[in-house]
This record gives C-alpha cells, structure tokens and sequence, in this order.
C-alpha cells in the first residue's frame, strides 16, 4: 500500500509498505478521506511534537517513521481475531486515542490524561495510507447521513464538543470565540446547538469572517482593525460574552478572552501556545471569571456523530481542497504552510 510517513521536519515521504494485518482485538480499515490537522503540520513544520522520534514510544513501542493521519473514515475489510461487535464492510470513523486503561487517570476515565497517550496517526501508523489498523473500542460507526468526508471531523468535533461541555453553555449564552479555523467554525456551529443566543467570532482573515457569518455568527470582528471586547460591549448592554472559547493558540487572543468576557464568564482554552501568556490576575480574580482547557476528547465521539448526522454542524463549507495521497506534501502540507489564508480543511484521498 501506499502511505505517507514521517521522517522529520520537513521530511514526509509518500512510500510503498506491506499492507497492515489486525491483531486480536483489532480491525483493518480501508481509508476514505483523511483531513490534515494542526497537529500534523506542527509535526511537519516543527516536529517532533509528539511523534517518537528519538526512542519508542512508552504507550506503542513505535519509533518514526510513523505514518501520520487521525482524523479519518473508511470501512472496515478485516476484523483481528476476537472482534465480534463490528462487521466487514462498516462505514466508520475512529476514535484514536491508545490509553493504557491500566495508569491512575485512565482508572478514572480520563484517557486524555493517560501517562502514556499514544493517538494513531502520531505513535502509531495512521491513515495517510491506503490502510490502517485500529483497536475495536476505538471504532464508531458512521450513522447513514454521514458521508466519508464528513466522518473525518468527528475528531476535530469532538474537541470542540468537550470545549461547549467545559464551558457549560447555557440556553441564550452569548459566546465569543476567537480564530476561525477548522476548530473555530466548528466552535461556532456546536455553541449554537449548545444554545447561544449571540455568537461573536473575532478573526483576522477576511475569508474565515464570512464564512463565520455564513455558518451562523452574529456578527465577526477583525481583531487588527476594531476593538472586539468594546464592540461586543456595545452590542451586549455591556455585559460582554458568558463563554469564550479561543480557538487560535495567538498569545494576543488569548490575552483578548479577558476583554471579550464579562463578569463570572468562562474562557475555554482550545487553540495551543507554547508560549507563555500573561493574564492580568485580579481582573479574573474580582469577576470571579475561571478559565479552563480542554485537551483533545474523551467519550464525545458519539455526540459529534450526532450533530453530523442532524445537520446542526455542517462541514462541506469548511472542505478547502481533496487532494491525493500522493499529493500530500506539495497539495496538502506545503499549501497549508504557505497559503493559510486559502484553506480551512483539506482533506486526503489514498484512493
Ligand atoms: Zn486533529
Ligand atoms: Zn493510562
């Protein structure tokens, strides 16, 4: 089969491997569409983030090259010996966290927080490839609305999911949201079927601003040429956004949330800095504000599928470019490197 692998930073390769056998307890999934995520050109641009690049991984045992790809649907063509809860020829999806269910945090249900997380597509071969191997607790079955290429955002969904969750949206909320990328649009359109009233999204690109306001924002602000947080006062009587949710990783939007927040506000942390922010402690402190992160998902792969299957979230809008597997580093990678302001999501064909 083909697949394409990580090597190192700047260094994927589309290669020629034997095609995967399951192991007990284990299906083969024949790859529909696979959508690149952040995750996977951080790798490319800046790797290794969490590919295992200098020795196996603790949780696989794996060790770059790994192939990448986590965010995707295909149908299963051959179940590992034991697996009688899924058939051959399933249109499904996969959840694809590798905890140990063994360690303190996974005995609790908390298998993002598994001392030793593996994610297929990252410690263990993913499905940039005609081919990948997934254990059966991690497989969903796509409901019948559900088309392939909509399957591959249950992922980023799900994410999102859990960041309405831990933000406790309430009925007529107004939320901000700040970055309307894949994460931010879906953000918008989950915190709408949570029951926002207003939906405020402050994104810099033109593009993604009407896109936003075509998938349901309120209104959309550019951070470069308005004051969001004064705007957003203006148009709420000055009680600004209930929930926040940043979606950008920007150390300058995630140091807006506390602008945009009013009193008592929840700021969702999902978009990624590895840089230290600066946050203005008594301001959080006197309004009894409360931020909170969510890191990836735990069991809301199934209400992802459900908001798929019911239209409430849409993701045809968000498809930017299909491209082929071997397409994937000019196509898919570079293109996301140099053109960000021409795609939200782009997603790979190994067929
Ligand atoms: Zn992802
Ligand atoms: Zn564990």
């Amino acid at each position: 089969m083909r697949a394409a692998r990580w090597y190192g930073a700047g260094d994927i390769r589309v290669e020629e491997l034997p095609d995967p056998t399951p192991g007990p307890g284990q299906v083969k999934i024949q790859v529909k569409w696979c959508g690149i995520c952040g995750t996977d050109l951080s790798e490319y641009q800046h790797g290794p983030m969490l590919v295992p690049a200098k020795r196996p991984h603790p949780g696989t045992g794996k060790q770059a090259p790994v192939t990448l790809g986590h965010e995707f649907s295909g149908d299963i063509v051959e179940l590992g010996e034991g697996v009688t809860n899924l058939g051959i020829g399933e249109r499904v999806t996969v959840w694809p966290l590798l905890p140990c269910f063994k360690c303190y945090w996974c005995l609790r249900g908390r298998y993002n927080e598994c001392l030793t997380l593996g994610t297929i597509g990252l410690a263990a071969d993913g499905a940039f490839a005609n081919y990948v191997i997934a254990p059966s607790y991690g497989v969903h079955r796509l409901p019948e609305e559900v088309s392939y290429e909509a399957g591959t955002f249950a992922e980023p969904l799900a994410v999102v999911v859990r960041a309405c969750k831990r933000g406790g949206i309430s009925l007529g909320d107004t939320v901000a949201i700040t970055g309307a990328g894949p994460i931010g649009l879906l953000a918008l359109q989950a915190a709408r079927g949570a029951g926002a009233g207003r939906i405020y999204v402050v994104e810099p690109q033109a593009r993604r601003r009407e896109l936003a306001l075509k998938l349901g924002a309120t209104a959309a602000f550019d951070p470069t040429q308005v004051d969001a947080g004064k705007e957003i006062a203006r148009l709420t009587d000055n009680i600004r956004a209930n929930v926040v949710m940043e979606c950008s990783g920007v150390p300058a939007a995630i140091q807006s949330t506390l602008a945009l927040s009013g009193r008592c506000a929840k700021i969702v942390m999902v978009g990624i800095s590895s840089t230290p922010v600066e946050f203005p402690f008594d301001r959080l402190l006197f309004h009894e504000k409360e931020i909170t992160t969510v890191q990836g998902y735990v069991d809301e792969y199934p209400a992802a599928l459900s908001l798929l299957a019911s239209g409430e979230v849409v993701v045809e809008p968000l498809i930017s470019a299909r491209i082929r597997l071997e397409d994937i580093v000019a196509g898919g990678f570079e293109a996301l490197a140099h053109h960000p302001e021409d795609h939200i999501k782009i997603l790979v064909s190994p067929l």
